[in-house]
């Protein structure tokens, strides 16, 4: 196997389970004799040592600034049980929290959350009997077929395994083989006629055309929040995908709901929702608009909400762009924040992984003091508990929320 050996004294972020090997900490590489090439292959594993030639892990090789993500500490290699010992761990937990098997409310989960389950760069969300799997390194391709053999081994309910990698595998990356298909077809039904359960509502999941794997499963428990908060009130759902925010809030008691979402495709299947979950419900319009040209047009006539859920797709996906994704949560939030009644509620959210909480809150303060409203935060959200944080890798926590009383 490929030997990387660390600069002196950059193993230390190793030794504390830090599962990243940048480029810069990297002293020389050692191919093994089958390589041709000059340079380890993208997604091959490789055996990480200390400048003293200590073992510190192995992992999957990447082209970047981050060079290796490391999948077992302090091992030459792979144990030969590897995925299934990670799979079933990653299940045990969400079984101890309460989310599967014994839930009969509950068939929608995420599985494997990258560093959170010691996976980086892997993604598996269970619907139902299907898993969606995603790779972020090419090195979880390679490996996609082991994962898939894994999940129907360890997780009972799971019977197919769909890769949906398309958008997520590093832009010009050398990958072999097909981004999306599936790996295990399980009999599952196709993506038109597909249903899960998350808290008792039911959801349409079309993993195929869909967002991401087809559902956002980190608002569950914020979801939850609205719903007890939703009772006569006037909603509006900002970016509501496909009515997640608005099922709770109908179940909750809401006087009335306003689904607003850009994709026509998402709209449809909030409408789909709806009809499922709420057959007879007259107080639900789902409205395909931009959001900004929705707020200003209702703030032109007047209209003014209870309670208002924004919850917008990352505006900054890169270091780069965050000052101008504050700008954008600040300009957002203040379109919201003046539509809300006296006494009203705002629940507004930000899964930018660049922007922390503390500039997020700043770009909120920001824009409640532009429009001169008194504003206090009731609570404060983050990404649920089967999208863990490694302790040794705060990258992972991406999911922050307010919940705003608005006098
Ligand atoms: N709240 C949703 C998830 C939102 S994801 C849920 O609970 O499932 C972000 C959504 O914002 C996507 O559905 C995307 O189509 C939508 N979107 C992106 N840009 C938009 C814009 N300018 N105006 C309105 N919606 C937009």
């Amino acid at each position: 196997m490929t030997t990387v050996y660390l600069k002196s004294h950059k193993e230390e972020s190793l030794k504390r389970f830090h599962p990243w090997v940048f480029s810069g900490a990297i002293a020389r590489v050692v191919l093994d004799a089958s390589h041709k090439a000059s340079a380890p292959e993208e997604g091959e594993l490789v055996c990480v040592r200390s400048s003293a030639g200590e073992v510190l892990g192995v992992g999957h090789w990447q082209v970047g600034s981050i060079a290796v993500r490391i999948l077992a500490f302090g091992v030459e290699h792979l144990p030969d049980d590897f995925w299934n010992e990670r799979i079933r761990a990653a299940y045990r937990m969400r079984e101890a929290l309460g989310l599967v098997r014994c839930n009969k409310d509950n068939d929608t989960y995420r599985l494997v959350h990258g560093e959170g389950d010691w996976l980086p760069g892997l993604i598996v969300d269970v619907y139902a009997d299907m898993a969606v799997v995603q790779a972020h390194s090419v090195g979880m391709h390679v490996c996609r077929r082991a994962v898939a053999k894994a999940i129907v081994e360890e997780v009972p309910q799971v019977k197919g395994v769909y890769y949906k990698s398309d958008d997520t595998l590093p832009f010009k990356a050398p990958v072999e083989g097909e981004k999306t298909g599936w790996l295990r077809s399980g009999g599952v039904p196709n993506s038109d006629e597909f249903w899960s359960l998350e808290n008792g509502l039911s959801f349409r999941i079309d993993w195929l055309r869909g967002q991401k794997t087809g559902f956002f499963i980190d608002q569950r428990e914020n979801r939850a929040l609205v719903e007890r908060y939703a009772n006569g009130k006037e909603v509006l759902n900002m970016f509501c995908y496909t009515g997640g925010f608005s099922l709770y809030a109908l179940r909750g008691g809401a006087k009335s709901v306003d689904s607003v979402d850009v994709s026509q495709k998402a709209i449809d299947l909030v409408n789909v929702n709806v009809a499922r979950n709420f057959p007879d419900a007259t107080n639900h319009t789902a409205v395909t608009a931009d959001a900004f040209d929705y707020l200003s047009a209702q703030r032109a006539k007047g209209t003014t909400y209870d309670l208002i859920i924004l919850d917008p797709p990352a505006f900054a996906k890169h270091r780069d762009a965050v000052r101008n994704a504050l700008r954008g949560y600040q300009r957002i939030n203040a379109k919201a924040i003046e539509m809300i009644r006296p006494g009203g509620i705002l629940f507004t959210f930000s899964c930018s992984q660049a922007v922390d909480k503390e500039a997020f809150r700043l770009a909120v303060f920001s824009a409640a003091a532009q429009v001169g409203r008194k504003v206090r935060i009731l609570h404060q959200l983050h990404q649920p508990q089967d999208h863990p944080i490694n302790i040794y890798h705060p990258e992972g926590e991406y999911l922050k929320g307010l919940v705003l009383y608005v006098e």
